[in-house]
């Protein structure tokens, strides 16, 4: 280790920053966070700096760098373009055994900078000694995708109640478990979307519930998966599956989103093919609910967003008469996704203002949608469940007034390795999907928006009707 890392308690101490530029400004701010009282000094200021100044966040002395702007400073941070200076800065805070950094210089100075990740009072630094700055920023976004923006909270919830929980359990590994279910779980879930109240109580509940050994409720994830790449997966989500101990999913979600639930978590599949589920629907719900009543974080994952055409609310709905705390995570709906990676803006100021999302799930072999009201013009219609009914989609809108050139896409595996976009019109795209071996899941997007996807397509070469 070339250097120790430590956290600096600069609240209210006179800090010194030599330069006006955008990095003496990045570092100004940095210490303004941690509650400095900050001066500059610099003959001439950035904007960046200039707004800290305008914003009365720092002193700034007009002025090139001299020693006795040292004074009685806490500590210095030589921050000019100029290496000569920098160097100067240094040299002198080290004759008054200052702490000194230098912006670029780790080892002329005393201390550097880390990457910080704030989630006050939680604070995580990274380093990388200086010897590679880029490579401790890509680090940083990591950590920060993993640790929820709300984090901070669950620290002043566990210190509000460390002593009560410590006479309450005073054998420890209970209160180990005792944090673990907290902190894992429904409590803090409550936290970080700022329920503090709802927190509180939980935890109080879950308290006296281990204090006579009974080791608190499960809850129920109903999460939406995205419609295949996993990158289009919500930070939340992630979280999520991270700490569930069991995963009901469905044939939608991609081997590569169940790759990232955690090893150790059960994972049950239930299926749903068109009239064929591997569980049907009440005997999924009863699962749900039989694991929640175990104690387990049960986390229910469906393809693209949960409230859309995804039978998330019957499901909630079982939960909440039983009694089981339960969250929803929303996620991108196969619209959003297919239509982005193809290309195919769903709304757009010359064609379209509006979209409507329509299941074209055939029950006896016939849709009973509203034709009059999807043939209006200025709108994008978006079918899911359609590949079987696709032609009757393209007959039943010709026949209540659309024109037979009306552009028509059809997107196959949207957002994963198979994404294929095939377009063409009401009246050719039958005999061109005929040709193809077309396989579900595929999203039907009918519009004048579609024509854009010949100019905006980025994500894969399409196969053109
Ligand atoms: N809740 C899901 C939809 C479930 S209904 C969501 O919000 O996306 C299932 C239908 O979604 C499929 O028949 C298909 O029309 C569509 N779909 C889901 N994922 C898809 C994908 N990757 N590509 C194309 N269509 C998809």
């Amino acid at each position: 280790m070339d250097f120790l890392p430590l956290f600096h308690h600069v609240q209210k101490q006179p800090v010194l920053v030599v330069g006006g530029g955008p990095v003496a400004a990045r570092k100004a701010h940095l210490l303004i966070e941690a509650g400095a009282m900050v001066t500059l000094v610099a003959p001439a200021l950035s904007d960046a700096a200039q707004a800290l100044v305008d914003q009365a966040l720092v002193r700034w002395i007009e002025s090139k760098y001299k020693p006795e702007h040292l004074g009685d400073m806490q500590i210095v941070v030589a921050a000019t373009n100029d290496r000569v200076v920098n160097h100067g800065v240094a040299r002198d805070a080290k004759e008054r055994r200052l702490p000194v950094n230098v912006v670029n210089y780790p080892d002329v100075g005393s201390f550097i900078f880390p990457a910080v990740i704030d989630r006050s009072p939680v604070v995580a630094a990274i380093s990388s000694s200086g010897a590679a700055p880029v490579l401790t920023r890509l680090m940083r976004g990591r950590i920060e995708s993993l640790i929820p923006a709300g984090f901070g909270r669950l620290a002043e919830l566990v210190g509000r109640y460390r002593k009560r929980v410590q006479s309450t359990l005073p054998d420890s590994s209970s209160r180990r478990r005792f944090w673990e279910y907290v902190l894992n779980g429904v409590v803090a879930d409550r936290m970080l979307t700022g329920q503090r109240d709802q927190a509180a109580h939980l935890l109080e509940e879950a308290l006296s519930q281990f204090q006579n050994n009974d080791h608190g409720h499960g809850e129920v994830y109903l999460v939406g998966a995205g419609p295949g790449d996993p990158d289009l997966l919500t930070f939340k989500a992630l979280r999520l599956l991270q700490q569930s101990d069991v995963v009901l999913y469905d044939r939608l979600v991609s081997p590569e989103i169940l790759a990232l639930v955690r090893r150790d978590a059960e994972l049950v599949y239930v299926g749903k093919r068109r009239s064929d589920h591997a569980v049907p629907q009440e005997g999924i719900n009863e699962l749900l609910i039989r694991h929640a009543r175990a104690g387990k974080r049960v986390c229910r994952l469906k393809g693209g967003d949960p409230f859309i055409f995804g039978r998330g609310g019957e499901e909630i709905d079982d939960l909440a008469d039983a009694g089981i705390e339960f969250q929803v995570v929303p996620g991108i709906t196969a619209a959003s996704g297919c239509a982005a990676y193809s290309g195919i803006p769903l709304t757009h100021r010359d064609y379209s203002q509006s979209v409507r999302f329509v299941t074209a799930h055939l029950k006896n072999n016939t849709t009973d949608l509203n034709w009059d009201e999807l043939v209006a013009p200025g709108q994008t219609l978006v079918f899911y469940m359609g590949l079987v009914a696709l032609p009757e989609i393209c007959k039943q809108l010709c026949a209540h007034g659309s024109s037979p050139d009306l552009p028509i896409a059809l997107v196959e595996k949207g957002t994963t390795p198979d994404h294929r976009v095939f377009t063409g019109t009401l009246s050719t795209i039958e005999d061109l999907i005929a040709q193809h071996e077309v396989s579900a899941p595929t999203l039907i997007i009918v519009g004048q928006v579609v024509e854009l996807h010949h100019k905006l397509n980025w994500f894969k070469p399409a196969v053109e009707g």
